[in-house]
């Protein structure tokens, strides 16, 4: 294999994220991966020599997506060709796992296939495309043209990535977990990032100081079920989630803590406590419950019914009154009566919830619920679907409007849709937009909020900006 070089001339790599924020810390990962061969980032496929898709397959036809923007950019790949120049095509992520030669076959322009968990070897990868590139420019005749890596490696990719990763605006994801044992009986996790992986603890700890030292003011700790953590420290002990978050929290200039996602199943009595006493750890937890009703749970495979769920809320609310309470959706998984909805319903009515991701089932081909046989109906799933949206829709508005008239802090991210508009996150999460100038970006300032909408609140500063942080 031709070992990857530093290249003499700069690269540039457009990356495309779909899915969640564990996507998003690993396009951050490979573009770090990438950044020693030359390539920085590129704002668009047109102006890039290397273009990855990092896919993800929770959607419903993720794949089918996948290959619709492969077939857009084989185009773009005939179109330099022509031009006597090149475009590398590589597809990782999830649908990469879940698909892997099938991708190559079905578009050929494709020139690598990597799975989330080998994409620390993209370098390898990609001298490997231009080994093969030189072997057919040189008249040999190769049965095709792509290379594929979708093992789970023994060694773990963490241990072969440039650390730290990337701050945006004050904030960083750090992955401290990944991989998932609960079989869930619609999800693909367990097939695409394999088994669960816990970071050791003095890999974490040592990322997370590099990242509050090149500016991160807010870390959020990512993983598939990511307080099912149990690391192993140098002493030879295990470490929970609680135990990490407490050690990260004392990291000096670390001024807010979240993390996400997690499984109820691994809510521990330290965790709750660590949300009434980790003053960094901010008043919002994202706590999938799928659905209230207990059947649907079973047969879900969840490993916990609604009561697990709403003793959890009621006891993070003793040590945190004013947690904000997200969760997961399914509505419509199979086998789903009328009345396992309204228990559904009913939960979310009695828990009160700051926002929601929901979603109407889908078919994953190779889960348990795939196979299923009483699907239903889509306009079923869909009425289902608009009445849960709506419900979750008046309490998220509801818990806005109750902010109106209070002073919050707010880290700024970007700027804001309108001219002369930044946005920022309260600690609740929710998006403040506030008149200001850009050089807001990346600090916390005190807001006072002055009107709550369903998705946002408005406010404007509230503090000399000379005393903010
Ligand atoms: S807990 Fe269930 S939903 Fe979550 S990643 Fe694992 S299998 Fe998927």
């Amino acid at each position: 294999m031709v070992s990857p070089t530093v290249s003499d001339r700069r690269k540039r790599v457009f990356i495309r994220t779909y899915g969640c924020q564990m996507n998003v810390y690993d396009s951050d990962r490979m573009a770090d991966v990438l950044r020693p061969l030359g390539y920085d980032l590129s704002e668009s496929a047109e102006q890039a020599d290397l273009v990855v898709l990092n896919t993800c397959h929770i959607r419903e036809k993720a794949s089918e997506k996948v290959y619709s923007e492969l077939g857009r950019l084989r185009a773009l790949k005939l179109e330099r060709r022509e031009a006597g120049s090149d475009l590398t095509i590589a597809v990782a992520g999830c649908v990469a796992q879940a698909e892997g030669e099938e991708i190559a076959r079905r578009q050929p322009a494709v020139d690598v296939v990597v799975g989330p968990q080998a994409y620390h070897r993209l370098p390898q990868l990609l001298a490997e495309v231009a080994r093969k590139a030189a072997l057919v420019r040189a008249g040999k005749r190769l049965p095709g043209a792509g290379v594929l890596d979708t093992e789970f490696p023994a060694e773990s990719k963490f241990d072969h990535l440039p650390s730290p990763g990337s701050v945006r605006a004050g904030s960083a994801f750090l992955s401290i977990q990944e991989g998932c044992d609960k079989f869930c009986t619609f999800c693909v996790v367990p097939y695409t990032r394999g088994a669960e992986y816990s970071r050791p603890v003095s890999a974490i700890l040592r990322e997370a100081r590099a990242l509050v030292a090149k500016g991160a003011v807010e870390l959020t700790l990512l993983g598939q079920n990511v307080n099912a953590y149990h690391g192993d420290a140098a002493d030879g002990s295990t470490w929970s989630l609680a135990r990490l978050l407490r050690e990260i929290a004392e990291i000096d200039g670390l001024v807010r803590l979240r993390y996400t996602t997690s499984h109820p199943r691994d809510m521990d009595d330290d965790l709750i406590e660590a949300h009434g006493n980790v003053p960094q750890l901010m008043p919002y937890l994202h706590l999938p419950v799928q659905s209230g009703s207990d059947r649907i749970l079973e047969a879900m495979n969840r490993g916990h019914g609604r009561d697990l769920f709403r003793r959890h809320v009621d006891r993070l609310r003793a040590v945190r009154p004013d947690l904000a309470l997200s969760s997961d959706f399914i509505v419509g998984f199979p086998g789903e009566s009328d009345s396992d909805f309204d228990d559904t319903m009913r939960l979310i009515d009695e828990t009160g919830f700051a926002s929601a991701f929901s979603f109407m089932y889908s078919r994953r081909p190779g889960t348990p619920g795939a196979a299923l046989a009483d699907q239903i109906p889509e306009s079923v799933k869909a009425a289902r679907l608009a009445a849960l949206q709506a419900l979750i829709g008046r309490q998220q508005h509801e818990f806005n409007r109750a902010k109106v008239g209070t002073t919050m802090p707010v880290l700024f991210a970007e700027a804001g849709r309108k001219p002369g508009q930044v946005l920022g996150k309260s600690p609740w999460l929710q998006s403040v937009y506030v008149d200001g100038s850009p050089s807001l970006v990346g600090r916390i300032v005190d807001v006072r909020l002055t009107d709550g909408y369903a998705l946002s609140l408005t406010g404007q500063i509230a503090t000399s900006l000379e005393d903010a942080a």
